[in-house]
């Protein structure tokens, strides 16, 4: 794959054993200047723009947008085309709203255009070919700037800061990353630029996960850093073991997969700590965080122009609506992407935020909305999405995680990761439970497993589904169901 040369990329690319090296020497300079000038101006800009009026906020995307429109239609034969058969002139671009009168595009137009959507030449320097699987399982590729992560990293932080992350403190990850074993048997590495703890949420039995909680325990003021799921992983083990969480997580920050209200809780619980969590995805167009009060998503205005279109292709304004997010990026110069349909869903809550008084637009829901992961398709052909699965009661007291396979409508197998070996009547109890929640639209069978399937960046999934219609019912009505909260 082809990856710019930039500082990122050479850590990144860095063996473990030099990494080891160079990180004490990093350990003892402070992480903003390491992380380097264009992260700390970001930064700097976004907490000052966080506090912008209306007013100032649509100069600053009219300007944006301006530079976005005119480099996409001068340097682009695709978008060259599209603006004149829609009588649209850069020139004539006068408020933000007159982004509306150009058409949307998605997944398949990048699929099928990259080619002539490319603003510069992709063969230059600073260019990144990125990939994003998603778990629908298909593929985007497109090309983007080399640098852009000194400027998502510092949206990141800032959203991280406003639940007391400091750049300081170590995090404990449990994400995506390989984590071969140390030689004391461990699976975990520190990155000293990043002030980062990574252990395998690839490896989470009953020992790993008290390893690395022995091992967390150690690491002074820190934050954990996961997928929800992994989140859940320890929330489970603390409370199947009645245990608290150590006492030195300050926080635990969220995001990547759908957050789930009874999961939020249970982490809430078993670590005592603020759980906080953000939205955005690999085309980097539009990112929203939690706030200091509330669990509603702000989208960065300076990050990207966002829309949220119903099917018809019109603003929601209504409050409770749900809508698509559409995004116009700011970062990516290499191929714009205008007016991209994400496939992701929120619900409108409204302009502004009363409680921390951002003027952004503030919207709610499990807005990743990865849709086909997430939905069982039943005998009929209708689809029954897992929000509605929601346990609060005791169905899934000793287990660990569960995981639904389905490789034809109407029948699933409930995969079950239990905390301890569970009698005949504890099955029957689990798979009355589940029967009940899907309204027996689903014949269950449940399977004891060792082990739940995850995607190749570790992230697990509710349904591995062998349907191959399931992807696009999940899209077509999973949504309504997403208003969660
Ligand atoms: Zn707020």
């Amino acid at each position: 794959m082809k990856t710019a040369f930039s500082r990122k990329n050479l850590w990144e690319k860095m063996p473990d054993s030099l990494k080891r090296g160079v990180g004490s020497v990093l350990g003892a300079i402070p992480s903003q200047y390491l992380l380097g000038g264009q992260f700390r101006r970001n930064l700097a800009f976004i907490h000052e723009s966080d506090r912008w009026s209306d007013d100032r906020i649509r100069d600053h995307q009219f300007q944006q947008l301006q530079r976005v429109l005119i480099s996409a239609y001068q340097n682009t034969s695709y978008y060259h085309a599209t603006f004149d058969s829609a009588g649209f002139h850069p020139n004539d671009f006068r408020e933000p709203e007159d982004i509306r009168r150009l058409p949307t595009i998605d997944k398949n137009t990048v699929q099928g255009h990259l080619n002539e959507m490319c603003a510069v030449s992709p063969d230059r320097g600073g260019v990144d070919l990125v990939s994003t699987g998603g778990s629908s399982g298909q593929t985007l590729q497109f090309y983007i700037d080399a640098g852009r992560s000194a400027i998502e990293y510092a949206y990141l932080v800032a959203g991280w800061m406003r639940v007391g992350y400091r750049l300081e403190l170590p995090q404990v990850i449990l994400r995506g990353a390989i984590v071969n074993e140390n030689r004391q048997g461990l699976r975990h590495f520190y990155d000293a630029v990043l002030r980062r703890h990574y252990y395998s949420n690839f490896h989470t039995s009953e020992e790993d996960i008290r390893r690395y909680l022995d091992h967390i325990a150690t690491v002074g003021p820190c934050y954990f850093h996961g997928y929800p799921s992994s989140a859940v992983r320890l929330a489970r083990f603390l409370e199947v073991h009645n245990e608290g969480a150590p006492a030195n997580i300050r926080g635990v920050l969220c995001g990547s997969e759908n957050v789930y209200p009874e999961d939020r809780a249970l982490v809430e619980k078993a670590f005592g700590v603020r759980y906080y969590s953000w939205y955005g995805h690999s085309e980097k167009l539009v990112l929203a965080s939690e706030c200091e009060h509330t669990n509603d998503y702000h989208v960065h205005p300076t990050y990207g122009y966002f829309e949220l279109l119903d099917e018809c292709g019109d603003p929601v304004t209504e409050p409770g609506q749900v809508g698509e997010i559409v995004g116009t990026g700011f970062i990516n110069t290499i191929v714009p992407f205008v007016r991209y349909r994400t496939g992701d869903h929120a619900t409108y809550v409204g302009h502004g935020c009363k409680a921390c008084g951002r003027r952004h637009p503030i919207v709610s829901g499990s807005v990743e909305g990865r849709f086909s992961s997430e939905v069982l398709v039943a005998t009929d052909g209708s689809s029954i999405s897992l929000t509605t699965f929601n346990v609060h009661d005791d169905t899934f007291e000793n287990v660990v995680g569960y995981q639904f396979f389905q490789s034809a409508p109407g029948r699933a197998e409930l995969r079950i990761l239990p905390a301890r070996s569970l009698s005949e009547g504890e099955l029957a109890h689990i798979l009355e439970g589940a029967t009940r929640r899907l309204q027996g639209q689903i014949d269950v069978k449940i399977r004891v497993v060792d082990e739940l399937q995850k995607t190749k960046r570790g992230k697990q999934l509710r349904v591995i589904t062998e349907l191959a219609d399931a992807v696009e019912k999940g899209l077509e009505t999973g949504r309504p169901e997403l208003q969660n909260r």
